[in-house]
């Protein structure tokens, strides 16, 4: 909708107030799912047909990611990352903040992805001990319509525990909410709507949405499950769409230029079907480029399922792998680390990398049953003088303490036992049977 304006600027000192639309297509946590997923939604030549379709004729759009837009399949995992990149600049993103998987390959990585992309990536808070940002801005300023859409990028504060020390180096995190707000507060006379484009746990969205009025609208990413409803406190606005493809997220706003905020809003959640859209031809080519590089060495059988495994049951088979394969009287896998699910029928090698993109290590150690950490142990008996070997990933070892790991401190993992996704692999063709 175009709006005609009613006095001429030339007779006013300052602008008049106004309404302006303004339309943010938006997506978050693609994590590399190049093609459809079991429930065939998804898949990047479908996703950018909708952000096409969305966007065609559109003079008021902005089309935003939200993060997380690598780790999780082969053609991530092999070729760490930059491919996903390069299919993703035929997106039409106007700008996108960083994830914390964007780190998973190292910093540097991280780093190539930036340049590589051929759209801006904002993160406001994150830093070097001299104080420089990771990224080459905190924000962008978008013209839109008329408009100037400051985007400002964050990530989450539990960045640390999403990683490994090494992969950050000297890389960390300036407090969120501090952070944003202050650029926000510095951003108002400079534009007509401050939009947080944030990488961040639902915890954070909630403080951000209550205690940051500088911040009308946020659009996130980073839990993968999406929001039914927007949420919405004191007229301030957030949206987040479903991971890996399944959704993308279209917010239209009327934004009054004087109060900097949206007086009018509607959010519609489109669903990526690949059943019934033509898939964008550019992408689907570059992608069955991509797939074709790696599925001569994952899409070889492995076992067959006689059922499909929900979260928990495949984070319980990986801990039976991890078992078996090591000798280990205990194990350990996070759940926020099993990436897909054990579906049922043949499986292939590329239901591991998918359950297990990471490149994570097994390791493990000798401690005394009054040593082991709870979690692990559950309701086994156990002696507490006895000694017993434990077999967790790298990752888990890295951040023990954490609610999701072991929740503990200062165990030692001193044996390494080889990558998990080959252990795993190992353990399933062995099996030849999941049930
Ligand atoms: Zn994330």
């Amino acid at each position: 909708m175009r709006r005609t304006l009613v006095l001429s600027l030339a007779m006013c000192a300052s602008l008049p107030a106004e309404v302006r639309s303004l339309t943010i297509i938006h997506t978050n946590d693609l994590h590399a799912r190049l093609t459809p997923l079991e429930n065939r939604h998804g898949g990047f030549a479908y996703v950018a047909a909708v952000i096409r379709r969305e966007r065609e004729h559109c003079t008021d759009c902005l089309v935003l990611f939200a993060g997380d837009l690598v780790q999780g399949t082969p053609v991530s995992t092999i070729f760490h990352g930059l491919p996903v990149y390069q299919i993703a600049n035929l997106f039409g993103f106007d700008a996108a903040t960083l994830g914390n998987h964007e780190f998973d390959y190292g910093w540097p990585q991280a780093r190539k992805f930036i340049q590589a992309a051929n759209f801006p990536t904002v993160t406001a808070n994150l830093v070097n001990s001299k104080g420089e940002l990771f990224t080459p801005k905190p924000y962008i300023i978008l013209k839109v319509n008329g408009l100037r859409v400051a985007v400002l990028g964050a990530m989450t504060d539990t960045l640390p525990a999403l990683t490994t020390p090494k992969l950050l180096e000297d890389w960390r995190e300036i407090p969120l909410i501090e952070t944003v707000r202050k650029y926000a507060q510095e951003l108002r006379s400079q534009s007509d709507l401050v939009v947080l484009l944030a990488h961040i746990t639902d915890g954070e969205e909630m403080a951000v949405l209550k205690n940051v009025p500088e911040i009308p609208v946020l659009v996130t990413g980073h839990i993968h499950r999406g929001i039914e409803q927007p949420l919405v406190v004191d007229g301030r606005i957030m949206v987040r769409a479903k991971a890996y493809g399944e959704e993308v997220g279209r917010l239209d706003l009327k934004v009054d230029t004087e109060k900097k905020a949206p007086v009018d809003w509607k959010w519609t959640r489109i669903t990526v079907d690949s059943t019934a859209i033509a898939p964008a031809a550019d992408v689907a080519g570059a992608v069955q480029h991509w797939e074709s590089e790696v599925t001569a060495r994952v899409d070889r059988p492995l076992a067959v399922s006689r059922r499909a495994f929900s979260k928990v049951e495949t984070k319980q088979l990986i801990e039976q792998a991890l078992r078996d394969e090591t000798g280990a009287d205990f194990s350990w896998m996070n759940l926020g680390g099993v990436r897909d699910l054990v579906p049922q029928g043949q499986l292939l090698e590329r239901n591991i990398w998918n359950i297990m993109p990471f490149d994570n290590t097994v390791v493990v150690g000798t401690f005394k049953g009054k040593d082991l950490p709870k979690v692990v142990v559950g309701d086994r008996q156990i002696d507490p003088e006895r000694e017993y070997t434990l077999a967790v990933s790298d990752y888990t070892a890295a951040n023990q303490e954490t609610r999701e790991n072991l929740q503990t401190t200062g165990l030692k993992f001193p044996h390494e036992v080889g990558l998990m996704r080959d252990l795993l692999i190992d353990w399933f063709r062995k099996k030849k049977v999941i049930e």
